[in-house]
């Protein structure tokens, strides 16, 4: 089972306004803010504005709707940034093997420069 979802985790904070990010899209469904870390010229990450601990969390209780959106959501960020001709890439943190650090749902969009191969 997963984890209860923390509501004072800081991705939570940010989704209520009570730290600031730099946000660059919002919608019903989805928040996206610069990484405060960038480690890529481009490193966005995307948000859904309900409570899920993970990606796992999100599928398995996320209506069709809220996935629906988020997953719009991330593409609208991608394009706005004119990331599709260039390329980009996703990647989502799941649990402690996966090194998740904040326990709010986050996809994190890389791009701006030649990615490299995949890390193992
Ligand atoms: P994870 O390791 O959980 O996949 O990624 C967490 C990401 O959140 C890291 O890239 C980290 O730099 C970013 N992060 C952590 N705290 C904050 C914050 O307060 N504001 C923003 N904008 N990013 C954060």
């Amino acid at each position: 089972a997963t984890q209860p979802y923390d509501d004072q985790n800081v991705f939570a904070r940010i989704l209520r306004g009570e730290i600031p990010s730099r946000r660059v899209y919002e919608d019903d469904y989805a928040v996206a803010f610069h990484d405060i870390a960038p480690v890529a010229p481009v490193h966005i990450l995307v948000v859904p504005r309900g409570a899920y601990v993970s990606w796992d969390d999100f599928s398995a209780r996320g209506s069709a709707e809220e996935i629906a959106g988020f997953v719009r959501a991330i593409g609208h960020v991608a394009r706005e940034h004119e990331l599709v001709a260039p390329g980009y890439r996703l990647l989502a943190n799941i649990g402690g093997d996966a090194g998740q650090e904040v326990p709010h749902l986050h996809v994190h969009l890389f791009g701006g420069r030649p990615l490299g191969p995949m890390l193992a």
